[in-house]
């Protein structure tokens, strides 16, 4: 399934909830979900809130958590069925799985607004993986491996301003992040409990394993 490159917002609202995918502003009141709380579309998308199958939960969960992480069917099955062949929960083993993108490190350590802006970063080669330049979002980062910034992209607006958001916000517990340096590091891979998302997993699983 082709990356979707409509409007985010619309998105959240779809799923009725917020998905944290602009940054700063879902921080605002100018959040389409503060403004807009109902389906997007003409009469709030034509749906009533109907009681919806079991299939339709397990999908609209699955799709809220590809959103989330901004990633394409094909990737987030092959995430599942590595998930799945790893000792432990399945669904929990799929979250750490995601939690260790590069793309979501950087933006869980504030060096982007948000996770599409920590892709961006990584295309244009301002990421590095214990030294080494990673330009692939996909990146699965390790415990202890040092995660920094270019030089020249410490400099960049969107950055800084991220870097100083951040300050303002709780520092997950298993990511050390120096921002004298820019570098940061998993200190150790987290539990469910460790991750700050609102979805059930369960769900997923369910799905993939009909
Ligand atoms: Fe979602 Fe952020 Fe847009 Fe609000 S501002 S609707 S949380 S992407």
């Amino acid at each position: 399934m082709a990356r979707y490159r409509g409007p985010v917002c619309r998105l959240c609202r779809r799923e009725g909830e917020k998905l944290f995918l602009k940054g700063k502003r879902c921080f605002t009141e100018k959040c389409a979900i503060e403004r807009r709380a109902y389906p997007p579309g003409a009469h709030g998308g034509g749906r009533r809130r109907r009681r919806q199958s079991e299939y339709a939960v397990q999908l609209r969960e699955k799709q809220k958590v590809k959103r989330i992480y901004g990633i394409a069917e094909r990737q987030f099955r092959n995430l599942f069925a590595r998930a799945s062949r790893l000792p432990g929960m399945t669904g929990e083993n799929l979250l750490v799985g995601l939690e260790s993108r590069l793309d979501n490190m950087v933006y869980r350590m504030g060096f982007a607004p948000s996770r599409k802006a920590a892709r961006q970063l990584i295309r244009h080669r301002h990421l590095r993986v214990d030294g080494k330049t990673v330009d692939v979002a996909s990146f699965s980062v390790l415990p202890g491996q040092e995660i920094s910034v270019t030089p020249a992209a410490a400099e960049l607006p969107v950055v800084k301003e991220a870097v100083e958001d951040k300050k303002n916000r709780d520092q997950l517990s298993w990511l050390g992040v120096d921002y004298e340096k820019m570098t940061g590091r998993m200190l150790e891979r987290p539990s469910r409990a460790d991750i700050p998302l609102a979805v059930q997993e369960q769900l997923i699983v369910e799905l993939y394993s009909k």
